[in-house]
């Protein structure tokens, strides 16, 4: 038997300050929290969502200092981009705060002096990386140098961003501070940790005894960072950006964001409502954090075991992250511009916030990573929203207009079939609010299109427009059932898709209905005045599909081009002109080309140079099959010295250009020529 709960908390991980938002957030944690929420509200829940910006740590600085700007410049800028662009998608967060705000300095400084003053943190000393020409200690992100795994010379202490590896400060080749370029030194420093390990306990039971239901990926996660054993985590940082440490003698030691930023959800909630310490203290409050899975520790482990060591405030029923969105079969990033921007998209589509939530619910990475492609979008805009969902609504309130002027006609007598399709209304009801009570928002993304998909199928069954012609009464009680199925399919698709919920209902003139009256057949009456019919939902043309699509090629190239500028050598000693005249560089035609037996990398050409044809041993067997070369055209460096290779002579050298990714092709004249051409 499950727990009755009198009220919900919802929070929604907070965006960090330092980027806009892309689809990635939105579908990972944002839409499925605010359909969680609005139904909720519909249902008539005491329920209260927050959400608000991230806007300490390291990265900000790092930003700010790229940029020529403080930091407060930079959150300031995106806490009001991200802000806007929730507010334009429909977000329905009652607070969007901020934790540089002052209720959260104070919350936060007060929840670290209670722990500090109850002795649940310890002290430890380590070296860390110091910066002597800047003064300054430097967190992880501030060191630079070469990844011992890919050879990155960008990769910073915490993360390699080329090859995605973890990596902590000591591993870097050639380490060297961000700050000033100068080599860091390792200095002395005091900072306070939660002994993690010391609530290994209570999470074990929490968690892997008290909730199993909790989603796999989730549970799974939790399983084996315990399994790992857990060690103690700092909760200070030595930086000048951030909550000060509030004790004597920590000067330039603020909060680690990890520990500030969760409570966050509490600062949120206190500068929401005078009344918040029934959603954190009560334990008849359902909290529920949405997230996603790169957040899953500090939600599921270390917020708790804060909130524990505390005391007093409840914790989560339950951490439904979601897994990664990516695009185009690309990781999305942040970092390479590759993402759809939530702002962008609000500009370029406008009317069109619907078709987006709709698209990243239907798609949404629930139980493994997915991918949002354009071509999906528009599929699923055109063949789905505008052919069932628009389509339905709009032929039931046309037909209206057209045969009763727009007033609502009578129900008759119904028959066999109109039962059977008003039953199968009723029924979605169950079905959907268990899928959203579980988090399976795709399941009940479903269900609320199946209320359209029956009308569709039941006015294409009864042809209103057929027999208008020779049953006139019985075309007013298709058309009642109609218009009552378009009244519910505005409540059911209310969490998913505000906009066109509240669009239908405008158009048949009625006020919002609660969620209990879902499955109703009396929502319109009989001779009311419904409003002007209007389309729902557009079809989305191939040109506009296009232009997204062009919009990631050119950012895809830029990327490249970015990268390959990254690792041009440098340029050799100088050479007189002689030296290159020495070269004697000829046009010629690869005639065959086969493997050498026994290697991986070496390939035998057959070539004509135009003075002679001859054998040239290649090590380009990884990058090339022999088909594609025979005919080709390319440059060879004729004089080079003979040389033996697995028993063939090797007389030459095919010119190639090596690009940044190790990618080799053929340098080959602009137009054939005839071979033996000298290039010069
Ligand atoms: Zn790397």
């Amino acid at each position: 038997m499950a727990k009755e709960f009198k009220r919900y908390l919802v929070t929604s991980a907070l965006p960090y300050a330092n980027g806009p938002v892309h689809i990635g957030h939105l579908a990972g944690v944002y839409i499925p929290s605010d359909i969680y929420t609005r139904y909720l509200r519909l249902k008539g829940c005491d329920v209260i969502s927050v959400c608000g910006s991230d806007e300490h740590g390291v990265p900000i600085t790092i930003k700010a200092r790229k940029e020529g700007v403080s930091p407060q410049q930079i959150v300031d800028r995106y806490h009001e981009l991200i802000r806007k662009s929730f507010e334009g998608l429909g977000m329905s967060f009652d607070i969007y705060s901020r934790t540089s705000s002052k209720t959260h300095a104070e919350t936060a400084s007060a929840f670290f002096r209670k722990l500090y003053d109850e002795g649940k943190f310890i002290e430890k000393t380590s070296m860390q990386y110091y910066d002597e020409e800047a003064q300054t200690f430097l967190a992880d992100r501030y060191i630079v140098g070469t990844c011992p795994k890919c050879g990155n010379d960008r990769a910073y202490g915490d993360q390699c961003e080329k090859c995605g590896s973890t990596l902590s400060p000591d591993e870097l080749i050639d380490p060297h501070s961000a700050v000033s370029g100068s080599v860091p030194v390792k200095r002395e420093t005091k900072h306070w940790y939660l002994p993690l390990d010391q609530y290994e306990g209570f999470l074990r039971e929490w968690i892997l005894e008290g909730h199993r239901e909790w989603k796999s990926n989730v549970y799974g996660q939790c399983k084996s960072w315990l399994d790992g054993g857990l060690q103690p985590r700092a909760v200070s940082r030595d930086l000048d950006w951030g909550i000060p440490v509030p004790v004597e003698g920590a000067e330039g030691k603020v909060l680690y964001v990890w520990f500030d930023a969760p409570i966050g959800y509490i600062s949120a909630t206190k500068d929401l409502t005078p009344d918040w310490e029934k959603y954190w203290k009560s334990e008849d409050t359902k909290m529920v954090h949405f997230i996603g899975k790169d957040n899953i520790v500090f939600h599921c482990i270390v917020f708790p075991s804060m909130l524990k060591a505390h005391g007093g405030y409840i914790l989560p029923e339950n951490v439904p992250a979601n897994e990664f969105l990516n695009l185009e079969g690309d990781k999305i990033s942040t970092s390479r511009n590759w993402a759809v921007w939530l702002h962008e998209y609000l500009e370029e589509f406008l009317g069109k916030e619907d078709v987006l939530r709709y698209v990243l619910c239907a798609n949404a990475p629930e139980t493994k990573d997915n991918d949002f492609t354009w071509k999906d979008f528009q599929a699923r805009n055109n063949n789905e929203l505008v052919a069932i969902l628009g389509n339905f609504v709009n032929r039931a309130l046309v037909l209206t207009k057209k045969y009763y002027d727009g007033r609502v006609p009578a129900c008759g007598e119904l028959t066999g079939y109109d039962r059977e399709t008003i039953a199968e209304v009723a029924a979605v009801k169950a079905s959907l609010e268990a899928n959203i009570e579980h988090y399976r928002f795709r399941e009940a993304l479903k269900d609320a299109m199946n209320i359209s998909r029956i009308g569709n199928k039941y006015l294409a069954d009864t042809e209103p427009w057929k027999v208008v012609k020779t049953d006139p009464e019985r075309v007013k009680t298709i058309l009642n059932v109609a218009l009552q199925i378009t009244a519910n399919t505005a409540i059911a698709i209310e969490p998913f898709m505000p906009f066109s919920s509240a669009k239908i209902l405008k158009m048949l003139a009625v006020d919002k209905f609660g969620w209990e009256r879902l499955g109703a057949m009396d929502l319109v009456p009989d001779g009311h005045a419904i409003g002007e019919p209007e389309l729902l939902f557009e079809k989305i043309e191939d040109d506009v599909i296009q232009r997204q699509l062009d919009k990631l090629a050119a950012t895809k190239a830029a990327n490249q081009a970015a990268e390959a500028a990254q690792h041009v050598e440098p340029q050799k000693d100088t050479i007189q002109f002689d030296d290159f005249q020495k070269m004697d560089i000829r046009v010629s035609t690869i005639l065959a080309a086969e493997k050498v037996a026994k290697t991986k990398k070496l390939l035998k050409l057959t070539v004509d140079t135009g003075i002679d044809k001859r054998e040239i041993v290649s090590g380009i067997a990884e990058h090339f099959t022999p088909e594609e070369l025979v005919g080709k055209q390319v440059l060879v460096l004729v004089n080079l010295a003979p040389r033996e290779l697995k028993g063939i002579l090797s007389k030459g050298m095919i010119l190639m250009a090596e690009d940044a990714s190790g990618k080799l092709r053929l340098l080959q004249p602009g137009d054939t020529t005839n071979n033996g051409a000298v290039v010069g």
